[in-house]
């Protein structure tokens, strides 16, 4: 019987840590305070940033939405992260994405990088990312550990299980492979110039599939009883919400598997939390 991965069940636990967390904190006279950088006026953003606020506030972390125009200068926006950057009183820095191409070009790396590491919730700079590549404690992607987190609540231990990830961007792809890869397992990255995904998929133990293609991954590319997680969110036509995976099949075949919507979305969002207190203990070097 296969079973589908209750990915806001286990995101509801993730948050009352948190919760609790933050009210320790309280008690002894601190406050977790996060900061949300949003340019533009994408309705899918808007929507984002909404949620990261809902659940802060939830947790009792205070909320702060800071936002610029999508016609705003370059030097606007770096002038605004360097200085939530550089605020005491701001443990988390985030810049939702994407940031409109007319304002940053090609140098957003040099926008993310003006976040101070230790307040980079999203894990993006060069020095988190390195701490990834290295093994050593930084701060990571949430989606990455969102998907490790649901690939443990059925496989307790991934060292030497086949994994095949599919989509290799900045922000889940390479961070999901390079966190997978550091808990010893046997990764394969996949991505958009792969010749022939099928030649790879079957042999999977755990397929990742994080592309923004409905329905890219179909059952006759899983191995029976592989663990399948659907990071893809995708809007059809007809305003349903779908993931990666061609569910109702790949569900038939694999022995678990997350839903769209209601599996790592709501795991990102969870470890966001996790990673704003986190980032408020380094920064007072707890
Ligand atoms: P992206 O466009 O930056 O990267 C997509 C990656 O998939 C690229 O590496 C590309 O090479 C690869 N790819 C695309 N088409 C492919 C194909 N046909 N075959 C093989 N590889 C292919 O997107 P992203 O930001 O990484 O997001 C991926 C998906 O995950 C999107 O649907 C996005 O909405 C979703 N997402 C979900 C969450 C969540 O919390 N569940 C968080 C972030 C992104």
């Amino acid at each position: 019987m296969t079973q589908i991965i209750d990915g806001k069940a286990l995101a509801g636990a993730v948050r009352a840590e948190v919760a609790e967390a933050v009210r320790e904190i309280k008690a002894q006279g601190g406050e977790v305070r996060f900061a949300a950088v949003l340019v533009g006026d994408d309705p899918a953003s808007q929507i984002y940033v909404r949620n990261k606020q809902r659940a802060c506030e939830q947790a009792g972390i205070i909320f702060e939405l800071h936002t610029l125009p999508a016609t705003c200068q370059f030097v606007e926006l770096t002038d605004l992260v360097r200085q939530l950057s550089a605020d005491k009183k701001i443990n988390g820095v985030l810049l939702q994405l994407p940031v409109p191409y007319e304002v940053v070009g090609d140098r957003l790396n040099e926008v993310l990088n003006l976040i101070d590491p230790c307040k980079d919730v999203d894990g993006l700079t060069v020095a988190n990312m390195g701490k990834l590549v290295d093994g050593t404690a930084g701060l990571c992607a949430c989606t990455a550990q969102g998907v490790l987190h649901a690939i443990h609540s059925v496989c307790p231990d991934v060292s030497g299980k086949n994994i095949v990830v599919i989509g290799r961007s900045r922000i889940v792809g390479r961070p999901t492979s390079l966190l997978l890869s550091n808990h010893h397992a046997t990764v394969t990255v996949c991505h958009r110039l792969t010749k022939d995904l099928a030649l790879y998929t079957p042999t999977a133990d755990i397929i990742v599939v994080a592309a923004g293609c409905p329905g890219l991954l179909t059952a006759d590319m899983v191995k029976a009883g592989a663990i399948v997680i659907d990071v893809g969110i995708n809007r059809l036509a007809d305003g349903r919400l779908v993931g990666d995976v061609d569910f109702e099949k790949v569900a038939c075949k694999a022995a678990a598997i997350t839903p769209v919507p209601g599996g790592i979305g709501p795991l990102t969002i969870a470890f966001l939390l996790k990673n704003i207190v986190r980032a408020y203990r380094l920064q007072h070097g707890l």
